[in-house]
């Protein structure tokens, strides 16, 4: 049988590939780059300090993902976050703050004024239903911050939620689309007509399923929780125990530069690789092809099958970052880093958009004299940053920390990493985008997409997407 295809060694690309393993169809991987991963890269130092240079932490409650990494051999080498590692801060009025973690401290945050507290409490009993432009099929695309506005009020998007947007997209909450970055949210405004009446509506549901569940005499199986994981190494462990997991050899530093239909009545693909040592080109034929590529890379290949696809995939923006990682000795920092990290909100005008402390998180990974700080420059509203000179960017970086940490002389170590297209931005039009992108597979039989730019862009949704698209090609080729 020929093989499936996959086109990119990424997370997503690498989530396929193990599923059709899995179920036994043959696979070949091809990667433009020299090691497997994408954006997840790790590195070790000579003091044994890990590094993670893109993603810090892999957040899941996903079963099969968790079997998976006992399966390919990093059950022992995975690390659960410190629970003490809990505790979030955001900057407020130029000083650390922690979040609010629960009804309680939400009631005594300094985050909020007294008014936006009252105004939160009335979110349950706020109408429903986002803008709708008159004569459209469907509810206009809103942003998460008119959403937010609406729903929680100004200062919740201004000081909470404007923070995570930056935090997990790099992105702008005018500009990011709720119901394709935020879905869950999005879906408890559509389902319930409120958040927070939804939140506790599901929750109570789980609590009554649960009971009946015991009630019958059925195990009581515990809800999956979520996990916050690292590995020993890093988290490049992990594409990589996957990658070596596999029966044939990713082929790495081999760029995919064309795809076509095959000539001839058996049918496939012709998938055109050329080495990137400049050696000649060579077709790999395929019998279906799973594209796990950033989207203008996507755009690129599909541009000659079809334009449509190719159109709508070329739209999607990215935001640069840079990851600056800072060691420093633990002596001369005056805050403890006893939490997950910073964010800062955009109308503090800080020249980071935060900065996680993973020696708190992953305590025991790293000789703990030394604070480990990666701190995230650029953004969809900063951009600029992330592509600085280096050196203004490491002074920028070390003067927030010692305004905001209290870091003190020099560091032991430092580094900048630049993504220049680091995370794609759903912004409005996400969903027409992707729709598109459904039409054209449908229309494609044997090609398929798969990538952080289409359901998710955290590790555990790519992940996700990735494995549910490489099952659903197994059972087409079974
Ligand atoms: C700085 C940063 C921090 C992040 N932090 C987190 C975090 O803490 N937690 C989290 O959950 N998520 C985080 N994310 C998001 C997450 O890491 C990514 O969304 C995810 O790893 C993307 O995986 P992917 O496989 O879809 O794409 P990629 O990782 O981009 O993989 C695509 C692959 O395709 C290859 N390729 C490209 N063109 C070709 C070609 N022509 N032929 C063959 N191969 C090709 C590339 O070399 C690459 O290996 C972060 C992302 C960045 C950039």
């Amino acid at each position: 049988m020929d093989p499936v295809v996959v086109i990119g060694a990424g997370v997503s690309g690498l989530a396929a590939a193990w599923s059709l393993h899995k179920h036994g169809i043959p696979v070949r991987v091809v990667e433009a780059d020299d090691q497997v991963g994408g954006v997840v890269r790790s590195t070790r130092l000579d003091d044994g300090t890990v590094l993670d240079l893109g993603p810090q932490t892999l957040s899941t409650k996903d079963p099969d993902l968790q079997e998976t990494l006992r399966q390919v051999g990093l059950g022992s080498r995975t690390l659960s976050a410190d629970p003490a590692s809990g505790r979030r801060f955001v900057v407020h009025e130029g000083k650390v703050v922690e979040l609010p973690s629960g009804p309680l401290s939400l009631a005594r945050t300094s985050l909020l004024s007294t008014g936006a507290k009252f105004r939160l409490l009335g979110e349950p009993f706020r109408k429903g239903g986002g803008p709708v432009t008159e004569g459209a099929s469907e509810p206009d695309e809103e942003s998460i911050a008119d959403f937010v506005r609406r729903r929680l009020g100004p200062e919740v998007l201004d000081h909470m939620v404007d923070p995570f947007v930056s935090g997990v997209f790099a992105g702008d909450p005018e500009q990011i689309s709720v119901a394709a970055a935020l879905p869950e949210l999005h879906a408890l405004e559509q389902e319930y007509g409120s958040i927070v009446r939804g939140g506790v509506k599901r929750m109570q549901a789980a609590r009554k399923e649960q009971k009946e569940r015991e009630a019958a005499g059925g195990t009581p199986e515990e809800r999956p929780r979520n996990r916050i994981l690292s590995f020993d190494e890093g988290l490049q462990s992990w594409p990589r125990a996957v990658a070596d997991a596999l029966d044939e050899p990713v082929l790495v530093s081999t760029r995919v530069v064309g795809l076509a239909r095959a000539e001839g009545d058996a049918g496939g693909w012709d998938v055109r690789i050329a080495r990137e040592d400049g050696g000649s080109e060579e077709v790999l034929h395929a019998g279906a092809v799973i594209l796990a590529v950033p989207a203008e890379v996507a755009a690129r290949l599909l541009a000659g099958l079809d334009a449509g696809v190719a159109q709508a995939l070329s739209e999607i923006p990215y935001a640069p970052v840079s990851v600056v990682h800072v060691v420093h000795p633990m002596d001369r920092v005056d805050h403890p880093l006893d939490g997950f990290g910073v964010l800062a909100p955009s109308g503090e005008d800080r020249g980071i958009l935060g900065s996680l402390w993973p020696n708190a998180v992953f305590p025991g990974r790293n000789p703990k004299e030394q604070a480990v700080i990666a701190n995230f420059v650029g953004g969809a509203r900063t951009p600029e940053r992330a592509m600085a000179e280096k050196d203004e960017i490491l002074d920028m970086v070390r003067r927030e920390l010692g305004d905001l940490l209290g870091l003190r002389g020099d560091p032991a170590h430092q580094r900048v990493t630049r993504w220049p297209r680091a995370i794609p931005q759903y912004t409005r039009g996400h969903l027409d985008r992707i729709r598109e992108v459904a039409r054209f597979e449908e229309a494609t039989p044997g090609v398929r997409l798969v990538g952080s730019w289409r359901d998710a862009v955290s590790l555990g949704g790519c992940w996700a997407t990735g494995a549910r698209v490489g099952t659903e090609v197994a059972r087409t080729r079974g």
